[in-house]
Protein backbone atom coordinates (compact mmCIF):
# COMPACT_ATOMS: atom_id res chain seq x y z
CA UNK A 1 0.00 0.00 0.00
CA UNK A 2 1.36 3.36 -0.73
CA UNK A 3 0.68 5.85 2.51
CA UNK A 4 2.74 9.01 3.56
CA UNK A 5 6.07 6.79 4.49
CA UNK A 6 6.52 5.77 1.01
CA UNK A 7 9.71 6.56 -0.79
CA UNK A 8 10.12 6.02 -4.68
CA UNK A 9 12.76 5.44 -7.76
CA UNK A 10 12.48 6.89 -10.69
CA UNK A 11 13.39 6.55 -14.41
CA UNK A 12 14.56 9.79 -15.68
CA UNK A 13 14.89 9.80 -20.21
CA UNK A 14 12.91 11.18 -22.90
CA UNK A 15 10.78 9.87 -24.23
CA UNK A 16 10.10 6.86 -21.66
CA UNK A 17 6.02 6.52 -22.01
CA UNK A 18 6.76 3.17 -23.50
CA UNK A 19 9.73 1.73 -20.74
CA UNK A 20 8.80 -1.36 -19.49
CA UNK A 21 11.08 -0.19 -16.77
CA UNK A 22 7.89 0.19 -14.21
CA UNK A 23 6.46 -3.26 -14.87
CA UNK A 24 9.31 -5.04 -13.75
CA UNK A 25 10.86 -3.31 -11.01
CA UNK A 26 7.83 -2.43 -8.95
CA UNK A 27 6.81 -6.33 -9.51
CA UNK A 28 10.50 -6.91 -7.79
CA UNK A 29 9.79 -3.99 -4.89
CA UNK A 30 6.11 -5.87 -4.02
CA UNK A 31 7.82 -9.12 -4.04
CA UNK A 32 10.40 -7.94 -1.92
CA UNK A 33 7.88 -6.32 0.63
CA UNK A 34 9.97 -2.71 0.53
CA UNK A 35 8.23 0.33 1.04
CA UNK A 36 9.37 2.05 -2.26
CA UNK A 37 7.84 2.41 -5.46
CA UNK A 38 9.36 2.83 -9.28
CA UNK A 39 7.96 6.13 -11.28
CA UNK A 40 8.84 7.73 -14.57
CA UNK A 41 9.57 10.92 -14.92
CA UNK A 42 10.07 12.74 -18.57
CA UNK A 43 12.61 15.08 -18.58
CA UNK A 44 13.52 17.92 -20.61
CA UNK A 45 17.04 18.53 -21.34
CA UNK A 46 17.31 22.04 -19.98
CA UNK A 47 15.70 21.02 -16.65
CA UNK A 48 17.87 17.99 -15.91
CA UNK A 49 20.03 19.59 -13.50
CA UNK A 50 16.95 20.79 -11.52
CA UNK A 51 15.42 18.01 -11.52
CA UNK A 52 18.64 15.62 -10.49
CA UNK A 53 19.08 18.75 -7.55
CA UNK A 54 15.69 18.76 -6.44
CA UNK A 55 15.37 14.80 -6.12
CA UNK A 56 18.47 14.95 -3.52
CA UNK A 57 15.90 16.84 -1.15
CA UNK A 58 12.73 14.30 -1.25
CA UNK A 59 12.43 10.53 -0.53
CA UNK A 60 13.89 9.61 -3.96
CA UNK A 61 16.25 6.40 -3.06
CA UNK A 62 17.16 5.91 -6.58
CA UNK A 63 17.22 6.67 -10.56
CA UNK A 64 17.49 4.77 -13.66
CA UNK A 65 18.98 7.26 -16.64
CA UNK A 66 18.20 6.29 -20.06
CA UNK A 67 18.03 8.36 -23.74
CA UNK A 68 18.99 11.19 -24.04
CA UNK A 69 20.83 11.78 -20.64
CA UNK A 70 23.73 8.78 -20.19
CA UNK A 71 26.52 10.65 -20.75
CA UNK A 72 25.36 13.89 -19.41
CA UNK A 73 24.14 12.99 -15.89
CA UNK A 74 28.37 12.44 -15.47
CA UNK A 75 28.47 16.02 -14.21
CA UNK A 76 25.94 15.69 -11.55
CA UNK A 77 27.37 13.04 -9.79
CA UNK A 78 29.77 12.95 -6.87
CA UNK A 79 31.18 9.10 -7.43
CA UNK A 80 31.33 7.40 -10.49
CA UNK A 81 31.91 3.19 -10.69
CA UNK A 82 34.88 2.27 -13.18
CA UNK A 83 32.36 0.63 -15.55
CA UNK A 84 30.47 3.63 -15.75
CA UNK A 85 33.81 5.42 -16.45
CA UNK A 86 34.96 2.79 -18.90
CA UNK A 87 31.74 3.22 -20.61
CA UNK A 88 31.21 6.61 -20.74
CA UNK A 89 27.98 6.15 -19.93
CA UNK A 90 25.16 5.84 -16.34
CA UNK A 91 22.08 4.37 -16.34
CA UNK A 92 22.29 3.84 -12.58
CA UNK A 93 21.90 6.57 -9.44
CA UNK A 94 21.81 6.39 -5.74
CA UNK A 95 22.22 8.77 -3.24
CA UNK A 96 24.92 7.66 -1.09
CA UNK A 97 25.68 9.09 2.74
CA UNK A 98 25.93 12.82 2.09
CA UNK A 99 23.00 12.61 -0.35
CA UNK A 100 24.77 13.43 -3.22
CA UNK A 101 24.52 11.18 -6.53
CA UNK A 102 27.24 7.76 -6.64
CA UNK A 103 26.26 6.11 -10.45
CA UNK A 104 27.26 3.05 -11.89
CA UNK A 105 26.03 1.36 -15.19
CA UNK A 106 24.40 -1.91 -15.36
CA UNK A 107 24.16 -2.93 -18.82
CA UNK A 108 27.16 -4.94 -19.29
CA UNK A 109 25.97 -7.13 -16.78
CA UNK A 110 22.22 -7.24 -18.20
CA UNK A 111 23.96 -8.21 -21.37
CA UNK A 112 25.87 -11.26 -20.12
CA UNK A 113 23.17 -12.43 -18.30
CA UNK A 114 22.02 -14.75 -20.52
CA UNK A 115 25.18 -16.04 -22.30
CA UNK A 116 27.14 -16.60 -18.72
CA UNK A 117 26.30 -20.45 -18.61
CA UNK A 118 27.49 -21.03 -22.16
CA UNK A 119 31.45 -21.92 -22.40
CA UNK A 120 32.26 -19.03 -24.79
CA UNK A 121 36.13 -18.60 -24.37
CA UNK A 122 38.08 -17.86 -27.26
CA UNK A 123 35.13 -17.96 -29.66
CA UNK A 124 34.52 -15.37 -32.02
CA UNK A 125 31.93 -12.70 -32.56
CA UNK A 126 30.64 -9.89 -34.67
CA UNK A 127 29.01 -7.04 -32.96
CA UNK A 128 26.28 -5.08 -35.56
CA UNK A 129 26.43 -1.05 -35.18
CA UNK A 130 28.58 1.15 -33.40
CA UNK A 131 26.43 3.38 -30.65
CA UNK A 132 25.93 3.17 -27.15
CA UNK A 133 24.72 -0.25 -26.53
CA UNK A 134 27.31 -1.57 -29.01
CA UNK A 135 30.19 -0.28 -26.04
CA UNK A 136 28.53 -2.10 -23.00
CA UNK A 137 28.14 -5.20 -25.82
CA UNK A 138 31.25 -4.87 -26.07
CA UNK A 139 32.64 -4.89 -22.90
CA UNK A 140 30.46 -7.82 -22.19
CA UNK A 141 32.13 -9.86 -24.90
CA UNK A 142 35.98 -8.69 -23.46
CA UNK A 143 34.54 -10.13 -20.05
CA UNK A 144 33.86 -13.47 -21.45
CA UNK A 145 37.32 -13.92 -22.58
CA UNK A 146 36.04 -14.32 -26.65
CA UNK A 147 39.33 -14.61 -28.94
CA UNK A 148 38.20 -11.63 -31.42
CA UNK A 149 35.31 -9.22 -32.05
CA UNK A 150 34.32 -8.17 -35.64
CA UNK A 151 32.23 -4.75 -35.29
CA UNK A 152 30.13 -3.75 -38.68
CA UNK A 153 28.83 -1.14 -38.61
CA UNK A 154 27.42 1.85 -41.44
CA UNK A 155 29.14 5.00 -39.38
CA UNK A 156 32.77 4.73 -40.39
CA UNK A 157 33.41 7.50 -37.48
CA UNK A 158 31.62 6.02 -34.56
CA UNK A 159 33.24 2.32 -35.82
CA UNK A 160 36.54 4.13 -35.61
CA UNK A 161 36.15 5.72 -32.26
CA UNK A 162 34.87 2.11 -31.00
CA UNK A 163 37.56 0.28 -32.05
CA UNK A 164 39.97 2.74 -30.86
CA UNK A 165 38.73 2.76 -27.63
CA UNK A 166 38.72 -1.38 -27.13
CA UNK A 167 41.73 -2.55 -29.43
CA UNK A 168 44.14 -2.51 -25.98
CA UNK A 169 41.51 -4.70 -24.88
CA UNK A 170 41.05 -7.63 -27.06
CA UNK A 171 41.28 -8.65 -31.12
CA UNK A 172 38.52 -6.49 -32.34
CA UNK A 173 38.44 -4.90 -36.04
CA UNK A 174 35.83 -3.02 -37.88
CA UNK A 175 34.07 -3.71 -41.19
CA UNK A 176 32.05 -1.08 -42.64
CA UNK A 177 28.26 -3.07 -43.79
CA UNK A 178 28.84 -3.43 -47.64
CA UNK A 179 32.43 -4.71 -46.98
CA UNK A 180 32.94 -8.39 -48.72
CA UNK A 181 35.22 -9.98 -46.17
CA UNK A 182 31.95 -10.07 -43.78
CA UNK A 183 30.81 -12.98 -45.09
CA UNK A 184 33.72 -14.75 -44.20
CA UNK A 185 33.24 -13.50 -40.15
CA UNK A 186 29.61 -14.61 -40.66
CA UNK A 187 30.38 -17.99 -41.96
CA UNK A 188 33.12 -18.56 -38.83
CA UNK A 189 31.51 -16.85 -35.82
CA UNK A 190 29.88 -18.44 -32.84
CA UNK A 191 27.84 -15.03 -31.60
CA UNK A 192 26.34 -12.42 -33.44
CA UNK A 193 24.65 -9.87 -31.62
CA UNK A 194 22.61 -7.00 -33.04
CA UNK A 195 22.60 -3.59 -31.28
CA UNK A 196 20.82 -1.90 -34.25
CA UNK A 197 17.64 -0.55 -34.07
CA UNK A 198 16.71 -2.11 -37.26
CA UNK A 199 13.53 -4.14 -36.34
CA UNK A 200 12.31 -2.69 -34.03
CA UNK A 201 8.26 -2.53 -33.68
CA UNK A 202 7.35 0.69 -35.66
CA UNK A 203 3.72 1.95 -36.45
CA UNK A 204 3.92 0.98 -39.89
CA UNK A 205 4.36 -2.32 -40.58
CA UNK A 206 7.11 -3.41 -42.49
CA UNK A 207 8.02 -7.15 -42.95
CA UNK A 208 11.38 -9.22 -42.30
CA UNK A 209 13.85 -6.13 -41.87
CA UNK A 210 16.97 -7.55 -40.96
CA UNK A 211 20.00 -5.66 -40.15
CA UNK A 212 21.95 -4.36 -43.32
CA UNK A 213 19.27 -6.33 -45.34
CA UNK A 214 18.69 -9.74 -45.93
CA UNK A 215 21.55 -10.69 -48.64
CA UNK A 216 23.77 -9.74 -45.62
CA UNK A 217 22.94 -12.97 -44.06
CA UNK A 218 23.86 -15.50 -46.68
CA UNK A 219 26.54 -17.04 -45.20
CA UNK A 220 24.73 -17.59 -41.30
CA UNK A 221 24.37 -21.45 -40.35
CA UNK A 222 22.96 -23.16 -37.42
CA UNK A 223 26.52 -22.89 -35.11
CA UNK A 224 26.01 -19.41 -34.56
CA UNK A 225 23.95 -17.71 -31.38
CA UNK A 226 22.30 -15.08 -32.64
CA UNK A 227 21.59 -12.27 -29.99
CA UNK A 228 19.02 -9.53 -30.58
CA UNK A 229 19.12 -6.18 -28.17
CA UNK A 230 15.66 -5.42 -29.22
CA UNK A 231 13.03 -6.35 -27.08
CA UNK A 232 9.87 -4.84 -29.04
CA UNK A 233 8.79 -7.24 -30.76
CA UNK A 234 10.40 -10.62 -29.40
CA UNK A 235 11.31 -11.94 -31.30
CA UNK A 236 12.22 -9.73 -34.11
CA UNK A 237 12.90 -10.50 -37.93
CA UNK A 238 16.20 -11.19 -37.32
CA UNK A 239 15.35 -13.74 -34.67
CA UNK A 240 13.10 -15.74 -36.18
CA UNK A 241 14.97 -16.46 -39.56
CA UNK A 242 18.10 -17.39 -37.72
CA UNK A 243 16.01 -20.32 -35.68
CA UNK A 244 15.01 -20.69 -39.26
CA UNK A 245 18.29 -21.41 -40.17
CA UNK A 246 18.61 -23.44 -37.30
CA UNK A 247 20.14 -21.11 -34.91
CA UNK A 248 20.41 -20.81 -31.68
CA UNK A 249 18.57 -17.46 -30.60
CA UNK A 250 18.40 -15.01 -27.92
CA UNK A 251 16.28 -11.60 -27.39
CA UNK A 252 16.47 -8.63 -25.86
CA UNK A 253 13.41 -8.97 -22.54
CA UNK A 254 16.35 -11.20 -20.78
CA UNK A 255 18.68 -8.09 -21.07
CA UNK A 256 15.88 -5.73 -19.75
CA UNK A 257 15.51 -7.83 -17.15
CA UNK A 258 19.01 -8.90 -15.85
CA UNK A 259 20.26 -4.81 -16.02
CA UNK A 260 17.01 -4.17 -14.06
CA UNK A 261 17.93 -6.73 -11.20
CA UNK A 262 21.39 -5.60 -11.34
CA UNK A 263 20.42 -1.46 -10.89
CA UNK A 264 17.37 -2.66 -7.98
CA UNK A 265 20.60 -4.51 -6.30
CA UNK A 266 22.60 -1.10 -6.45
CA UNK A 267 19.73 0.54 -4.92
CA UNK A 268 19.02 -2.11 -2.06
CA UNK A 269 23.14 -2.39 -1.10
CA UNK A 270 22.52 -6.24 -2.28
CA UNK A 271 19.31 -7.59 -2.32
CA UNK A 272 17.86 -9.91 -5.03
CA UNK A 273 15.03 -10.66 -6.88
CA UNK A 274 14.87 -14.13 -8.56
CA UNK A 275 14.63 -13.66 -12.38
CA UNK A 276 10.76 -15.23 -12.78
CA UNK A 277 9.70 -12.27 -11.03
CA UNK A 278 10.57 -10.06 -13.19
CA UNK A 279 9.89 -12.20 -16.37
CA UNK A 280 6.62 -13.16 -15.29
CA UNK A 281 5.46 -9.66 -14.39
CA UNK A 282 6.50 -8.39 -18.21
CA UNK A 283 4.92 -11.43 -19.77
CA UNK A 284 1.68 -11.25 -17.94
CA UNK A 285 1.90 -6.99 -19.13
CA UNK A 286 3.17 -7.87 -22.67
CA UNK A 287 -0.16 -10.40 -23.03
CA UNK A 288 -2.40 -8.44 -21.49
CA UNK A 289 -1.49 -5.89 -24.13
CA UNK A 290 -1.26 -7.84 -26.90
CA UNK A 291 2.24 -7.13 -27.45
CA UNK A 292 1.79 -3.12 -27.69
CA UNK A 293 3.47 -1.20 -25.36
P1 LIG B 1 22.37 4.25 -30.68
O1 LIG B 1 23.40 4.77 -29.74
O2 LIG B 1 21.52 5.20 -31.45
O3 LIG B 1 23.17 3.30 -31.73
C1 LIG B 1 22.50 2.64 -32.78
C2 LIG B 1 23.52 2.08 -33.77
O4 LIG B 1 22.76 1.44 -34.82
C3 LIG B 1 24.39 3.14 -34.46
O5 LIG B 1 25.62 2.57 -34.83
C4 LIG B 1 23.55 3.46 -35.72
O6 LIG B 1 24.31 3.95 -36.79
C5 LIG B 1 23.04 2.09 -36.07
N1 LIG B 1 21.84 2.17 -36.89
C6 LIG B 1 20.74 2.94 -36.67
N2 LIG B 1 19.83 2.75 -37.65
C7 LIG B 1 20.37 1.85 -38.51
C8 LIG B 1 19.95 1.28 -39.74
N3 LIG B 1 18.73 1.56 -40.27
N4 LIG B 1 20.77 0.42 -40.38
C9 LIG B 1 21.99 0.12 -39.86
N5 LIG B 1 22.49 0.65 -38.70
C10 LIG B 1 21.67 1.51 -38.04
O7 LIG B 1 21.35 3.27 -29.94
P2 LIG B 1 21.69 2.30 -28.71
O8 LIG B 1 21.45 3.01 -27.43
O9 LIG B 1 22.99 1.67 -29.00
O10 LIG B 1 20.49 1.23 -28.82
C11 LIG B 1 20.44 0.36 -29.93
C12 LIG B 1 19.32 -0.67 -29.77
O11 LIG B 1 19.58 -1.51 -28.66
C13 LIG B 1 17.93 -0.08 -29.54
O12 LIG B 1 17.01 -0.84 -30.29
C14 LIG B 1 17.70 -0.29 -28.06
O13 LIG B 1 16.32 -0.43 -27.73
C15 LIG B 1 18.43 -1.61 -27.84
N6 LIG B 1 18.86 -1.77 -26.44
C16 LIG B 1 18.30 -2.79 -25.72
C17 LIG B 1 18.69 -2.99 -24.41
C18 LIG B 1 18.08 -4.12 -23.62
O14 LIG B 1 18.12 -4.07 -22.37
N7 LIG B 1 17.57 -5.15 -24.24
C19 LIG B 1 19.64 -2.14 -23.82
C20 LIG B 1 20.21 -1.11 -24.59
C21 LIG B 1 19.79 -0.95 -25.91
P3 LIG B 1 24.30 5.54 -37.15
O15 LIG B 1 25.24 6.17 -36.16
O16 LIG B 1 24.79 5.59 -38.55
O17 LIG B 1 22.87 5.99 -37.00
Amino acid sequence: MITSKTSFIALIGNPISHSLSPIIQNAALKYLGLDLIYIAIPCRNEDLKLLLNSLKTINCKGLNITIPFKEKVFDLCSEISPIANQLKAINTLKLNSMREWSATNTDVEGFIYPLKNLNLKNKQSIVLGSGGAARSVIQGLINLNFSTISVVSRNKKSLDGLINNFENQIKIQGLLNNDDQAQNFIKEADLIVNTTPVGMKKTTSETNELPYGEIFWRSLNEKTIVYDLIYNPAPTDLLKFSANKGCMTIDGLQMLIAQGMKSLSFWTDGLEVPFHIMDDALKNYLKKNDGNF
